[in-house]
């Protein structure tokens, strides 16, 4: 038995971990026989100190095998995946995992919840009435069996180390971490028994990592255990100063989505659906060619395939496909910002949008926190647009109480005199050459 203090202090004293120190560090947090306040102290000095790059290793494998590891290479097809690093309006792996779906890839998706200021996956889905993402081993095979398509949390016996390790980092500070991060990702996406990840880095003021140095660091090092783990690797560093889309909440997003899936949105939210589409067709040599996957894409979009594979995985889910109206998914109290001068909309804080968004309920403040699914922002400008004086800047959709998120959002965007120079989407991929 190991005295957990003197684990902690050696990461205190930026020494390095032994494989066996943090095993039985994780192992025992897992099974509850360690609280959160030492578990919070131990994330708190591996966030302070770092972990080396064989820590980080550790780290990763030990929560990967802390639970099931799924092996779906009986089924036919290529599994395929695509995790993002975490951003406000990020609502890109609820489209995308239908497409994929149609576009003939086996898509065994484990997501998270909100973390920190950014949203979740999991959150976003479960604003459609009755939906589960807490997926068993057995119904999850049955349903990629079924359809192909799954999008589930962790659950008890999948990456449970992952799940309460998150929980806790969301509200210890302890999130934007390039070995936390990375053991937090890989370890679900490695035990998810897929053959090839797309891995979407955020970078920009609302995201984890604020640099690209950052941002190359982190996509590197999960890169590399990916390739460790034999898998056909991708990322792509991708701009998260402002928010992804047009939408940032949680039912808000999946009325965004929805309108992805059909067709009927053709913005920045729409675009990384489209070239992840595209990069994972060209990465799985499914098409040699980018027109060619393009065609692809677009093919599912416009047979309406696309959208009814969305449905197809919501009722599989016990989702309730009657509940997708706006009426269900999106607060009918709304207030609007306005611009106080003619300009063009030349920056966005999305960090403090984020915060907004906690402010209106669309994130948690605490563990225990819950969620208003209705609640959330719809941008009606974005970066680089022109701007008339009182023409609606963004909109608020709230639940009555939205004091402190309408001051913050006052304040979160910079509309400048000159024209904004463009913006690139997606900065830098690998893995695509
Ligand atoms: N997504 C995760 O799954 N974990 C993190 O730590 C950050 C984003």
């Amino acid at each position: 038995m190991m005295y957990i203090p003197d684990i902690i202090k050696i990461k205190r004293e930026g020494k390095k971990l032994s494989e066996k120190q943090i095993d039985y560090m994780i192992g025992e947090y897992v099974k509850g026989n360690i609280p959160d306040y030492q578990a919070a102290s131990f994330l708190m000095a591996c966030f302070i100190n770092g972990l080396n790059e064989r820590e980080t290793f550790y780290l990763t494998d030990i929560m990967r095998k802390s639970g099931d590891i799924y092996d779906f290479s009986d089924i036919e097809g290529i599994k395929v995946d695509k995790h993002s690093t975490g951003g406000v309006g990020d609502k890109i792996s609820i489209p995308l995992a239908p497409i994929l779906g149609c576009l003939g890839f086996i898509v065994p998706m484990v997501s998270g919840r909100g973390l920190g200021h950014t949203g979740g996956t999991l959150d976003k889905l479960e604003s459609i009435k009755g939906l589960s993402v807490n997926i068993g081993k057995t119904q999850f095979r049955k349903q990629l069996q079924s359809i192909g398509v799954v999008m589930a949390g962790q659950t008890k016996n999948f990456v449970p180390a992952d799940k309460k390790l998150y929980a806790l980092r969301d509200v210890t500070g302890t999130v934007e971490s390039v070995p936390l991060i990375t053991a937090s990702i890989m370890s679900k996406k490695m035990a998810e028994g897929i053959d090839s990840l797309l891995l979407d880095v955020k970078q920009g003021n609302g995201a984890f990592m604020k640099t690209m140095k950052d941002a190359l660091l982190l996509a590197e090092n999960m890169y590399n255990i990916g390739k460790f783990f034999n898998k056909n690797m991708i990322y792509a560093v991708t701009d998260m100063s402002q928010i992804i889309g047009d939408t940032a909440g949680n039912g808000i997003e999946i009325m965004e989505s929805i309108d992805i899936l059909k067709g009927k949105c053709m913005n920045s939210a729409y675009e990384l659906v489209r070239e992840f589409s595209i990069m994972l067709l060209i990465k799985n040599k499914i098409y040699d060619k980018r027109k060619e996957a393009l065609n692809a894409f677009n093919k599912v979009i416009d047979s309406g395939k696309a959208y009814e594979m969305f449905l197809k995985m919501i009722s599989m889910q016990k989702g309730d496909v009657k509940c997708l109206k706006k009426t269900d998914l999106l607060s009918n109290r709304m207030i609007e910002i306005k611009a106080d001068k003619k300009g063009y909309l030349k920056s966005m804080d999305v960090y403090q949008m984020g915060v907004a968004l906690i402010h209106l309920k669309a994130g948690r403040f605490r563990k225990e926190d819950n969620i208003d699914h209705k609640t959330g922002i719809f941008m009606n400008k974005h970066v680089g647009d022109a701007v008339d004086k009182n023409e609606t800047i963004m909109k608020i959709y709230h639940n009555g109480v939205y004091e402190e998120a309408l001051h913050i959002l006052k304040k979160s965007f910079i509309l400048s005199e000159n024209d904004v120079p463009f913006r690139k989407l997606i900065k830098i991929t690998k893995g695509i050459e």
